[in-house]
C-alpha cells in the first residue's frame, strides 16, 4: 500500500506514505515509496492516494443478537428496558443469533470494525447451539471475534431481574463456559478467535458464579468480563443489597486485574479510577448506548489522565441501533467535551481509544491496536478526497469529527480484504442485510407463539409505530 496519509496511533503521522505487508503482518512501513520489492509475483499493490489508513477498530462491547430486537423499548431506562426485552429475547434460537450476528458484524466491519467481541449472556434451554451460531458468522464475515461466554443465574424466583427460563444453573454455566473455551478458544499470535468468561453482572448473578467464573478463566488462561458502574440504580443497589458502591464489590470478588475489563464504568469515583488504573483493569466505553438509555457520561478523559486503560464498545444494538465503531469514536469524543469541555478529548486520543485502547482491553496490544512491523495487518483505508471532505484540511478530523463516516476504500484482516469501496467481499451485503431482518421477524413471531411478548408490547408508544 502506497501514498496514502497513514496514523499509525503509535509513533508519528506520516502524510504521504507505504506499509508492507507479507502474509497476515505488517513488514515495513515508512515514508515515501516503498523500497524495490525482490519478487513481484502475486503482490498486490493498493493505492493509498487520497486516503487515511488506520488501525482497523476494536469493538470491545456488544451483544449481536440484539441485532434482532432493535428499535424497541425505546424510552425505558437499563432495568425498564431488559425487563421489557428478556421476554423477547426468551424465544431466540440458533438461526435469530446466527442472522443477527452476521448482520451485526457486516455493519460493523463496514464502519471500519477488524476485530469485535461479543457478550453474549442469554442462552434459553433447547435453542440449538448459539455461542456456535454466532461463531460461525464471524467465520464468513471475516473479522476477528472475541466472543465472551455470559452468563446469568439469579432469575426473578430468586430475586434477579430476569425470566427463570433464560437463567442457567450455576454448574451448567461453568461445563459449558469450559466447553466453549476448550472447543474454540485460539491463543496463537494471528488468532481469529478468543473465548473470554462473561458472568452478566455482579448484581444480577450470584457471588458463587464470579468467583467460580474468575477461577475457571484464571485456569484456562482467558479473560474475564462483564458489566459494571453503566447505571445510578446499579450502584444504590448494591449499597443497599452489599454495602458495596461496584468496585468495591468487584475488589472483593477477585474480579480487578489485567485479565480483566468491563463494560460500561460510567459512575466511578476518583478512587476507584485509581483502583482501575493500578490493577489495569481495563473499561469499554460505550457512548450511544449510555445516551439512549440517558445511563450518563463515563469520564473518559479523567480515566485516560490516571492511567487506565480504556477501549471503546458499540454495546448491544436494542441500546444503540445500528451499531457503528466509527459513529461510536465520534460520539465519545462529542459526548466527552460536551460534558467536559473542548480539551476533554482529541480526535487522537478518540482513534486510539477506538484501536489501541480496544487491543488492550483484549489482551492483544502485542498484535493488533497500530500500525507497526510485526503486528498483525489489520487496517482500514478510509477514502477522504471525495468532493466534500477534500475541503477538511486534517484527514484524522475528516474521520473522528464527520458526522458522515468516510468511504471505506478497503479493509484488511490479516491482510486479507474484508471490505473494498464501500462493500462486503467476503460475504454477499445485501442477502447478509436481509438475514438480519429475518432474524428480527423470527425473533419476534417466536415470542408472539409462545406468550412471551409481542411487538406492540415493547415497541414504540401508539401513534409512533
Ligand atoms: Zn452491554
Amino acid at each position: 500500500m502506497e501514498n496514502a496519509y497513514i496514523a499509525p496511533v503509535t509513533g508519528e503521522e506520516i502524510p504521504r506514505g507505504y506499509i508492507r505487508i507479507d502474509g497476515d503482518r505488517i513488514t515495513a512501513l515508512g515514508p515515501g515509496p516503498a523500497p524495490a520489492m525482490s519478487a513481484t509475483q502475486g503482490v498486490e499493490w493498493i493505492d493509498g492516494s487520497g486516503c487515511l489508513a488506520t488501525p482497523g477498530l476494536v469493538n470491545t462491547h456488544h451483544h449481536l443478537y440484539q441485532w434482532a430486537s432493535q428499535g424497541l423499548a425505546q424510552d425505558a431506562a437499563l432495568f425498564d428496558w431488559l425487563v421489557a426485552l428478556y421476554p423477547v429475547w426468551a424465544a431466540m434460537d440458533a438461526e435469530v443469533v446466527h442472522g443477527a450476528a452476521g448482520a451485526g458484524l457486516g455493519f460493523l466491519a463496514l464502519s471500519g470494525c477488524t476485530t469485535s467481541s461479543d457478550h453474549h449472556y442469554v442462552f434459553p434451554k433447547g435453542r440449538g447451539d448459539l455461542l456456535a451460531a454466532e461463531i460461525e458468522a464471524a467465520r464468513e464475515v471475516g473479522v476477528r471475534f472475541h466472543p465472551a461466554r455470559g452468563s446469568m443465574d439469579r432469575g426473578r424466583s430468586a430475586g434477579g431481574l430476569p425470566p427463570d427460563s433464560v437463567v442457567e444453573r450455576l454448574d451448567d454455566i461453568l461445563t459449558a463456559t469450559a466447553e466453549a473455551i476448550d472447543a474454540h478458544h485460539d491463543p496463537s499470535f494471528s488468532s481469529k478467535l478468543r473465548i473470554a468468561v462473561a458472568p452478566c453482572s455482579p448484581f444480577s448473578v450470584s457471588a458463587d458464579l464470579m468467583t467460580e467464573a474468575a477461577a475457571l478463566a484464571r485456569d484456562k488462561g482467558v479473560r474475564l468480563h462483564t458489566h459494571l458502574a453503566e447505571t445510578l440504580d446499579e450502584e444504590e443497589h448494591c449499597l443497599a443489597q452489599l454495602g458495596l458502591r461496584p468496585v468495591g464489590y468487584l475488589e472483593r470478588l477477585g474480579w480487578l486485574g489485567p485479565d480483566v475489563w468491563v463494560a460500561h464504568a460510567v459512575h466511578l469515583g476518583d478512587a476507584d479510577i485509581d483502583v482501575f488504573a493500578q490493577t489495569g483493569t481495563g473499561s469499554a466505553h460505550c457512548p450511544s448506548s449510555n445516551g439512549r438509555l440517558g445511563a450518563g457520561v463515563a469520564r473518559v478523559a479523567e480515566m485516560l489522565r490516571r492511567g487506565a486503560v480504556v477501549g471503546l464498545g458499540v454495546d448491544g444494538s436494542a441500546s444503540a441501533e445500528l451499531t457503528s465503531m466509527s459513529g461510536e469514536m465520534r460520539q465519545a469524543l462529542l459526548l466527552q467535551r460536551a460534558r467536559y469541555g473542548p480539551a476533554a478529548l482529541t480526535t487522537r486520543q478518540a482513534l486510539e481509544i477506538a484501536t489501541l485502547g480496544g487491543a488492550r482491553n483484549l489482551g492483544r496490544e502485542a498484535e493488533i491496536g497500530s500500525l507497526e512491523p510485526g503486528k498483525l495487518a489489520d487496517v482500514a483505508l478510509w477514502r477522504t478526497d471525495t468532493p466534500f471532505a477534500s475541503a477538511v484540511a486534517d484527514p484524522v478530523a475528516a474521520l473522528v469529527l464527520g458526522a458522515r463516516q468516510p468511504p471505506l476504500a478497503r479493509l484488511l484482516v490479516g491482510g486479507e480484504t474484508i471490505v473494498a469501496d464501500d462493500e462486503l467481499r467476503t460475504v454477499a451485503q445485501d442477502e447478509l442485510g436481509r438475514t438480519g431482518g429475518a432474524a428480527h421477524r423470527r425473533l419476534m413471531r417466536l415470542a408472539g407463539e409462545q406468550g412471551l411478548a409481542t411487538a406492540g408490547e415493547v415497541g414504540p408508544p401508539p401513534g409512533q409505530m
